[in-house]
């Protein structure tokens, strides 16, 4: 059995294990268009969205924390549209190559990973936001034991909520300082644990400051070598390989 030291596993959602790639505005606000019979207006919508994106630099940082512009801005507030809008994403959102491979791998290693994201919307029902519904449209829900924000922890598979986290956040380290406490407790030390994302300022220098085993994934967006990385990798197969030796 691999894994002799590593006892949890942490992972971003934006640009890792979700890649947003293969979301073609073009193509979605089409669609959209069509089945309502306003291809009149999917310019204007392309055009919105496209500034909306300029505004927040990422597809990302817009999904994660700006989502109510895209009903607001780009849709005037047409619920009907921004439904299909919601169903269509979730659809054309794509993982990360290996992810699937990775999550039963480390199930089967005995680990069940933790989904660390930045959400600004209030915790709703799992399945409500855009990180549960993509999990559960993909059919990975099941293999993650705890849903990490600043707005709150969720236990995925008894529905629990700690709210300790709220206000925390990635960037500042208080969200890492708040779960070394909870692993602390678990009798889990920071040089067991494994975070992995694609953002320095998120996902790898905060956790690396506090002991974390960092793992930089660059298969969406590459930062580049940062000091606080351990490791990088540009797919889950690459991840695994990695851990296999940890
Ligand atoms: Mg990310």
């Amino acid at each position: 059995m691999a894994l002799k030291r590593i006892k949890w596993v942490g992972i971003d959602f934006g640009q890792c294990i979700m890649s947003p790639s293969s979301l073609r505005n073009p193509h979605i606000f089409g669609d959209i268009g069509k089945l309502l019979g306003k291809q009149a207006i999917i310019p204007v919508w392309i055009d919105r969205m496209r500034r909306l994106k300029e505004k927040y630099q990422t597809y990302t940082l817009l999904k994660e924390k700006h989502r109510d512009e895209i009903e607001s801005f780009v849709f005037d507030n047409d619920r009907e549209a921004y439904e299909i809008f919601k169903q269509k994403e979730q659809e054309l959102l794509s993982m990360a190559p290996g992810v699937p491979e990775f999550l039963t791998w480390l199930n089967k290693e005995g680990i069940r990973p933790n989904i660390i994201s930045e959400l600004k919307k209030t915790l709703g029902p799992v399945g409500d936001d855009i990180i549960t519904s993509f999990l559960v449209t993909k059919g990975i829900i099941r293999h993650f034991k705890y849903f990490i924000t600043p707005q709150g922890k969720v236990n995925l598979d008894t529905d629990e909520r700690f709210y300790d986290y709220k206000g925390t956040s990635k960037e500042s380290g208080t969200l890492y300082d708040q779960l070394m406490k909870d692993l602390h407790e678990e009798g889990i030390e920071p040089e067991e644990c494994v975070m992995i994302g694609d953002k320095r300022i998120t996902d790898i220098i905060p956790p690396k400051r506090r002991g974390f085993i960092t793992i930089q994934y660059t298969g969406h967006v590459d930062e580049g070598s940062c000091e606080y990385s351990n490791y990088y990798a540009k797919t889950f197969f690459e991840i695994k390989e990695i851990m296999e030796k940890l």
